[in-house]
Order: structure tokens, then C-alpha cells, then sequence
């Protein structure tokens, strides 16, 4: 077992992380009349007010749509328990709205899990990749980078944790190729990863 799963302070991405991946992102950049492929939150910051409210309000409605219909990720609330009782602190950091990532939170009975202020989404910390939000955390648990750990199903999850300096876990549904060269451990889901912590 990497010595790393034994850290104390995890920071989860949520979408198809914790939560099954149910959001269609192409089916939101059509609603909101963006290209295929297109970074939703860069090219909304782009826009000149008042398009932009419009957009972000438009997005929020369809994050909410989603987020009434999570479904939890196979193990996940084991998980979180198990971690919770190793007196881990744990945290979020999500490109969705705090709002949004609470209700999903519920939806999936891992809300008790996690303090809302340590759930950091698009207002709260810059998106990643940015690593600012998980740096925003290790600041609050008065932890260092050493300590924690970045779970996540995309490059930006793992870039994000690269870049601030905690060990990355990929949660791989094998939609993508991989990103080695940022991830330390990858696991194809999150029942594999609580085996590897019992
Ligand atoms: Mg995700």
C-alpha cells in the first residue's frame, strides 16, 4: 500500500468522483450555445456582462437540474466513513457552484461527510487547475501539501494537486487515456481504492 493513503487530509473532486458521471457536458455546452469541446467556465468568464450573468445563471439552473438526479459512486459512502473515522478531514473542490455541490452531497447521503465551508466550488477558489482552492483547505487544516491527497477522475483533478504538492489518486472509468505522469496511484474505482485502505 502507498504510504501516502495513510495521510490525514483528502480533498475529493465530486463530479464522477464521488458521484457517478451523469453530467452530459456536451448537452450543457449546447444549451448555453458553446462550441463542442469547450472549457465551460473559460469561455464563460470571457463574456461581456450582461451575456455573462445570463450564462452563469443559465448554468446554474442546469447544475441544479443535475444535481437532483446524482447518483452516488459505487462504495462511496464506506469511503468516507471509513476515512472519517481514521479522523481525516475532508474536503471538496469542485468547478461546480458550493450550492450545487452541497444538494449533490445530500443526493447521495454524503453530506454529513463534509463541513460546508470545506466544500470549495467556482466562487469560492479559482477553477482548477488551479491548485488554489486545495491550497485554500491545507491552509484552513493548518496541513501541508505532505499530508494530503487529490482524488479525481480528470487531468484537471490531478493537475491541480500536482501543481500544489499532494499526492494524486485517479479514479479511472476508462474514458480517457491517462495521465500518468501526474497521477501516483490510479484505481478504476472507489471500492478498490477503500480495499486498498482496509
Ligand atoms: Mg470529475
Amino acid at each position: 500500500m502507498p504510504e501516502f493513503l495513510q495521510r490525514r487530509y483528502w480533498v475529493f473532486d465530486l463530479d464522477g468522483t464521488l458521484t457517478l458521471p451523469v453530467h452530459d457536458f456536451e448537452h450543457i455546452r449546447a444549451e448555453l450555445g458553446l462550441p463542442s469541446g469547450a472549457d465551460i467556465l473559460t469561455t464563460l468568464a470571457r463574456l461581456p456582462e450582461p451575456e455573462k450573468a445570463h450564462q452563469y445563471a443559465r448554468l446554474d439552473e442546469l447544475e441544479l437540474l443535475y444535481a437532483a438526479r446524482t447518483q452516488p459512486a459505487p462504495a462511496v459512502v464506506e469511503l468516507l466513513a471509513l476515512l472519517s473515522e481514521r479522523g481525516c478531514r475532508l474536503g471538496i473542490l469542485t468547478r461546480n457552484s458550493r450550492a450545487v455541490a452541497l444538494r449533490s452531497l445530500e443526493a447521495i447521503g454524503a453530506g454529513r461527510f463534509f463541513a460546508p465551508g470545506n466544500v470549495l466550488g467556482r466562487d469560492e477558489a479559482r477553477p482548477k487547475p488551479d491548485p488554489q482552492g486545495i491550497e485554500q483547505l491545507l491552509q484552513c487544516w493548518r496541513a501541508r501539501p505532505q499530508q494530503a491527497v487529490m482524488v479525481g477522475d480528470f487531468r484537471y483533478d490531478l493537475e491541480a494537486g500536482r501543481a500544489c504538492g499532494t499526492a494524486t489518486i485517479h479514479l479511472d472509468h476508462g474514458v480517457h487515456p491517462g495521465w500518468p505522469e501526474l497521477t501516483d496511484l490510479r484505481v478504476t474505482s472507489l471500492a478498490q481504492l477503500l480495499e486498498m485502505l482496509i
